[in-house]
């Protein structure tokens, strides 16, 4: 059995109280996560805060920018333990968290170091009212203690995606890791160990939201900064946490994103395309699609296509050969997720395929697991198709215009990434125009260059990461006047 400690300022800290965390595959116990009270928080943010002044923030760019291509390389040469730890916490098939969750991980840390390298600003030779001449110009300096709470859908990536820029640019931070998937993050203080990052640069400190080390972490005032990734509605809890202390926050919340399907898209692409984005992960992507929009004259070849594509999916345990989806990410999950596949039945949805718990094996039968469900026939009101499900399923509507189409996609609160299949050049634009969203896919999706802008609209967040965009939120630009 395993025990997932905390780490603080570059040591293991156990603590009395312990949760479970389990394996959603077949609910068997991994270990114990040792949570963390408000007092282990104050020690970590401590430590984060005191490292500011010591060796690492005595580094120069070059040696930071090296630093953190030794932690790349760490999780790379660590990379099956990674994985393994990765899977055995989400049960997703090894086959995509070895090409997707693994390698970002890694990534994110040489792609954020090589950014700082580049960082220009910039600087004004000014005319002064005495007639003399004055130097203006702008440094970038971190903004401090960094708070960073993941959610558990892609942990390791998400939580690098966040700790790769805070550090580049020269922050500490303290993270939470979502209680579900305790165990990348603990992974990597071994891994900031063994590359001399210095202590108290990098800490772990796990437990829960309310009243546990995530509200103790955003409410603690040395924190200077909030990144967050989850739910909306924890994000508003997050936002008011920072209004003491006007602390400036990252949110990067859901999601109930259209895919938009016309006549003239190359149909098989499509289909894929669209199969990918409602089910990956088993649907836990927040840019996942759960709502299609399928222009009408091949709205039924394409909801029988997308059929196939749902029940030609390999549910099963990580490591097995060709499985394709696995279970949510826990029991609680699943629950939500069923209450949902119940709610579009009584709300008479006609159910395509799914709707259910996938029969199993005995070995696998407490797991969390679920069909892959295609919903058609209810009307926009509908809880399913309002509401973030965080499954793999979707409901399929016909459309006949492109203004209807645009007004039915901008119909939610959300706003994070919509995809469109058209093989019309000026109606991809369009559309790319027209959905109010942070990203619009067009015959693609989860593609992007991670030097681009990422958030979401409306109330699925605030701010943007990515590339130098995310010097915004980890650096202040701290403006100096020279009288020459
Ligand atoms: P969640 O909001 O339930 O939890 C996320 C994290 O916040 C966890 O670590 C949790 O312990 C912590 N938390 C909960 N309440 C808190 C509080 N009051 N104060 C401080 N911390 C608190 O989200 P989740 O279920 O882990 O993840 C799924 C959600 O994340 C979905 O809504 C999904 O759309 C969203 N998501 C968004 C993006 C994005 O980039 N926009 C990416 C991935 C996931």
């Amino acid at each position: 059995m395993k025990d997932f400690k905390n780490f603080i300022n570059g040591e293991w800290v156990s603590t009395a109280r312990h949760f479970d965390n389990r394996n959603p595959v077949d609910n068997s116990l991994i270990g114990r996560v040792h949570e963390a009270g408000l007092a282990e928080v104050d020690t970590a943010v401590a430590a984060a805060r005191a490292a500011l002044s010591g060796p690492w923030g005595q580094m120069t760019v070059a040696q930071r920018v090296e630093m953190l291509h030794a932690v790349a390389d760490g999780i790379n040469r660590r990379f099956d333990e990674f994985l393994q730890a990765e899977i055995a916490d989400t049960g997703k098939p090894a086959s995509v968290a070895s090409h997707v969750d693994i390698p970002r991980g890694a990534a994110n840390f040489k792609v954020f170091a090589d950014l700082i390298k580049n960082v220009p600003t910039e600087s004004f030779a000014m005319a002064t009212p005495d007639g003399g001449e004055a130097l203006n110009y702008a440094v970038r300096v971190p903004r401090g203690v960094i708070g960073v709470v993941c959610p558990w859908n892609l942990p390791l990536l998400l939580m690098t995606w966040k700790v790769g820029p805070a550090l580049a640019c020269g922050n500490t931070v303290v993270v939470k890791p979502s209680e579900e998937t305790p165990a990348t993050a603990t992974l990597l203080g071994e891994v900031m160990n063994e590359v001399g990052v210095p202590p108290g640069v990098y800490n772990v400190v796990h437990g829960f939201g309310p009243d546990s080390a995530g509200a103790f972490l955003t409410q603690h005032p040395y924190v200077n900064g909030i990144t967050f990734t989850g739910e909306t509605g924890t994000g508003e809890a997050i936002m008011k946490a920072a209004a003491n202390g006007v602390r400036p926050v990252s949110l990067e919340l859901g999601g109930k994103n259209p895919g938009i399907v016309f006549a003239d898209a190359d149909f098989d692409k499509a289909v894929a395309g669209i199969a990918r984005s409602a089910f990956e992960n088993s649907g836990q992507v927040c840019l996942g699609t759960e709502r299609v929009y399928v222009e009408r004259p091949i709205f039924d070849r394409f909801v029988t296509a997308l059929k196939a594509k749902a029940e030609g999916l390999k549910l099963g345990p990580p490591n097995d050969d060709g499985v394709t989806m696995g279970p949510l990410v826990s029991l609680a999950h699943q629950k939500k997720v069923l209450s949902y596949y119940q709610k579009a039945a009584k709300e008479g949805a006609t159910v395509i395929t799914g709707g259910g718990i996938p029969e199993m094996p005995t070995a696998l039968s407490e797991g969390a697991w679920v069909q892959p469900t295609i919903w058609t026939g209810l009307p926009e009101s509908a809880a399913v198709v309002r509401e973030e499900i965080f499954g793999p399923c979707c409901h399929i509507a016909p459309f006949d215009t492109e203004q209807e189409v645009i007004a039915l996609a901008n119909d939610t609160p959300y706003g994070l990434a919509a995809t469109v299949w058209t093989s019309d050049l000026g109606k991809a634009h369009r559309l790319g125009g027209a959905l109010d969203v942070g990203i619009c896919w067009i015959n693609s999706w989860f593609l992007r260059d991670l030097r681009t802008a990422f958030g979401g609209a409306k109330q699925s967040g605030i701010g943007r990461e990515g590339g130098v965009h995310s010097l915004e939120f980890y650096t202040e630009l701290r403006n100096i006047c020279v009288k020459l």
